[in-house]
C-alpha cells in the first residue's frame, strides 16, 4: 500500500480472532478475519444470526478487545491504547447506530443529538446548532422537541443516525439499523444514510442479514463459520 492508500484507510482489522468463554467452554466466534474499509465506502457485513457480526462491530468500535489481532482506526493502531485513549478515539472517530434506536426516552430528539457533543466538550449553543442542522438534513426539522415515544420507528432511527453523526465521525458502525422497521421505512432510512455517508465522504460498515440491502452497498463482506470471503 502506498501512503495515499494508507491515508484513505479508515478501518483495518488485521488477523482478528475472538474467543468467548462461556460455561467453561471456549467459543471461537471470529477466526483470523481481515477487514479494510477506506474513506467514502459503504460496506455490508453480512451473515446469518450468530455469525459474529455484532462482535466484529464492537471490536471495530473499540468496545471490545479482540482475543488476537489488531485494530487500526483512522490510521491509529489501537493495540496498546489505554481505556481513556480508546474512549476519546471512539468519541471522535466512530458513530454507532443500533437495531433499536436506543435514544434516551426522557430527552427530546434535539437533546439526544446534543448529548454526545456535550460529552465531548462542545459548547451548548454550538451543539444545539449542529443538532438542528443534522435533524433538518434528515427531514426532522418539525420533530426537534419530540421525545422518542412520539416518533415513528423510522423517525426515531433517523434521530439515531443524526446522533451517530453528531461528533463528525469518520466511521459509522451500524448494527442491523433497519432490522426493526417496515420495508418502506427501512428503504427510506437506508437511502438517507447512504446519501449522507457519500455526501460527507465518510465510511460506514453495516451489519445485516438482508442480502437485498447488502446489494445496494458498495461491497459486501460475508461472515461464515467465523471467516470471511475476503481473507
Ligand atoms: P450476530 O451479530 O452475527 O448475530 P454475535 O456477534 O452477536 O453474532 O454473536 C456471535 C456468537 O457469539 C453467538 O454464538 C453468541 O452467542 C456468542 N456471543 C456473543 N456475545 C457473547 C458474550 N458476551 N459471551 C459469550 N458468547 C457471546
Ligand atoms: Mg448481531
Amino acid at each position: 500500500m502506498n501512503e495515499n492508500e494508507i491515508r484513505k484507510e479508515i478501518l483495518f482489522l488485521k488477523n482478528i480472532t475472538h474467543i468467548y468463554n462461556q460455561d467453561h467452554q471456549k467459543i471461537k466466534v471470529l477466526d483470523n478475519i481481515n477487514v479494510r474499509v477506506v474513506r467514502g465506502e459503504m460496506v455490508a457485513l453480512i451473515g446469518p444470526s450468530g455469525t459474529g457480526k455484532s462482535t466484529l462491530l464492537n471490536i471495530a468500535g473499540l468496545l471490545e478487545s479482540p482475543t488476537f489481532g489488531s485494530v487500526s482506526l483512522a490510521g491509529q493502531n489501537c493495540k496498546n491504547l489505554n481505556e481513556d485513549l480508546k474512549t476519546s478515539l471512539r468519541g471522535s472517530e466512530v458513530g454507532f447506530i443500533f437495531q433499536s434506536h436506543r435514544l434516551f426516552p426522557e430527552f427530546s430528539a434535539i437533546e439526544n443529538v446534543m448529548i454526545p457533543q456535550l460529552i465531548m466538550g462542545e459548547p451548548k449553543l454550538k451543539a444545539e446548532k449542529k443538532s438542528k442542522e443534522l435533524l433538518s438534513v434528515l427531514g426532522l426539522q418539525k420533530r426537534l422537541n419530540f421525545r422518542p415515544a412520539k416518533l415513528s420507528g423510522g423517525e426515531a432511527q433517523r434521530v439515531a443516525i443524526a446522533r451517530s453523526l453528531a461528533n463528525s465521525p469518520n466511521l459509522v458502525l451500524a448494527d442491523e439499523p433497519t432490522g426493526n422497521l417496515d420495508p418502506i421505512s427501512a428503504k427510506n432510512v437506508f437511502e438517507i444514510l447512504y446519501k449522507l455517508v457519500k455526501s460527507l465522504n465518510i465510511s460506514c460498515l453495516i451489519a445485516t442479514h438482508n442480502y437485498d440491502l447488502a446489494k445496494l452497498m458498495d461491497r459486501s463482506i460475508v461472515l461464515k463459520n467465523g471467516s470471511t470471503n475476503n481473507n
